[in-house]
């Protein structure tokens, strides 16, 4: 793209788009691209950056993968979208088998949707569907922990952290939701039972009014990327069956392998009543998302009045997101992803480790595929972006977080350019 061009895509951009959590007056510079292949993403102007997000959680194969560029053409040229309603097709079919086999046995239903907020939505009308259904419409308030993220619809904001979640902007529209503290208790560190104490608290006063608990398992992302015990979900697990509170596990960001288990409840054994699945679902290629149920949630809303679930998204099961979708889990789970990760793991932990005796760094935690640097301020994100495109590399930090999510493709070398940039932008911190 000429010198031109460039200006005036850069400036129509600035004038009339929105990007997330952005301000239309006085917006943060962004940077055309031009293509990505691989850990790499090009920018209009020449350079390259080795990406460290995998465009949050998504693109775990990297950009442009030969198998996910042809099934998207493969399925563009025969069909790229039917309603479902009233029709099927075989990509839906095929993704819905695999998806039941690779996630526990109870998870028999699925609804395909849109976005991970859309799938986290239909999770919680399906659970206050289930309570009314049981004949117990009062249960109708979620519990949930502090520090989570459920996505920006509404219903999933009300779950969200109420202070990251800006809660007191939207009070008057917001449900008002119950929240237990953040589970303190570390991953990898020695299990503490008063953690789950005050959970249990909320649950026992609260029980008549509840239709559902949901939570993220063991990573909690967008809230404050925190990495915490499998045991507080196995705790939680039985919680919930003896007060007959449904168990949500939003799994949006820890699904397909991110935290070294295909799924994050499988470090808990434990599973849900619901399940929600997105981001990587499609390789990072479409939007699409998964709500996953048992039998008995399915059977106890079918069986009740209106005798279905209400909720049918224009794009439900779009049939070229949800066969990209299979060639992209098949792919993961024909690769040495278990390997892959552990290998970033081990590496990271090596590599960020420096920064946790720097003077402006809180802590440093590493799980599977995910590696973070908490800095006691907030960071500076206009000065950061610049110092992290000037070193090759694209990372995006938020709040008192700099953290990394590369593609599993990534090699070596590669990982090394960006935990060094890391350490680096924690050292300028000083
Ligand atoms: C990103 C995310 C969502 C929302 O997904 P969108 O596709 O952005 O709507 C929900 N839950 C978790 C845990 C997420 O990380």
């Amino acid at each position: 793209m000429d010198q031109q061009n460039l200006e005036s895509l850069i400036t129509f951009d600035r004038d009339h788009l929105w990007h997330p959590y952005t301000s239309m007056r006085d917006p943060l510079p962004v940077l055309p691209v031009e293509s990505a292949n691989g850990v790499r993403i090009r920018l209009a102007d020449g350079r390259e950056l080795i990406d460290g997000m995998s465009s949050w959680w998504a693109a775990i194969h990297g950009y442009s993968h030969p198998a996910l560029v042809a099934a998207m053409q493969e399925q563009a040229a025969t069909m790229a979208h039917v309603m479902f309603g009233g029709l099927t097709h075989e990509p839906a079919v095929e993704l819905g088998r695999l998806l039941l086999a690779i996630t526990p046995d109870p998870l028999t239903r699925i609804f395909f949707c849109d976005s991970g907020s859309v799938s986290v939505e239909v999770a919680l009308k399906m659970a206050l569907q289930y309570q009314h259904a049981l004949g117990a419409p009062q249960k109708h308030r979620l519990l949930t922990v502090r520090g989570g993220y459920h996505g920006d619809t509404f219903h999933a904001m009300s779950a969200c952290d109420p202070v990251t979640g800006m809660h007191t902007l939207f009070a008057g529209s917001l449900p008002r939701q119950l929240f237990a503290p953040r589970p303190a208790c570390r991953f990898g560190e020695a299990w503490d039972p008063a953690d789950i104490a005050p959970m249990a608290g909320l649950l026992e006063r609260h029980a008549d009014e509840v239709a559902a608990v949901i939570l993220e398992p063991v990573v909690q992302g967008a809230g404050g990327m925190w990495f915490y015990h499998p045991q507080y979900l196995r705790e939680l697990r039985r919680l919930c069956h003896q007060y007959r509170v449904l168990l949500i596990l939003d799994e949006i960001a820890t699904g397909f392998g991110r935290t070294g288990a295909l799924f994050a409840c499988e470090h808990a054994e434990v599973v849900p009543d619901i399940l929600c699945l997105g981001k990587a679902l499609t390789g990072g290629c479409l939007t699409l998302a998964a709500t996953l149920a048992t039998d008995e949630v399915a059977g106890t809303i079918s069986a009740a009045n209106p005798g279905a679930f209400m909720h049918g998204p224009t794009f439900m099961a779009n049939p070229l997101a949800c066969r990209v979708a299979l060639a992209s889990v098949r792919l993961l789970l024909d690769s040495p992803w278990q390997d892959r990760i552990r290998a970033m793991e081990k590496q990271m932990r090596a590599e960020l480790a420096p920064a946790a005796v720097l003077p402006a760094v809180r802590d440093v935690r590493v799980l599977g595929g995910i590696g973070v640097i908490e800095t006691r301020e907030p960071l500076a994100m206009a000065r950061l972006q610049e110092f992290f495109v000037e070193r090759g590399v694209w990372v995006r930090p938020f709040g008192r977080l700099l953290y990394l999510m590369p593609p599993y493709i990534i090699r070596s070398d590669e990982l090394t350019r960006l935990t060094s940039a890391l350490v680096a932008a924690a050292r300028e911190g000083e």
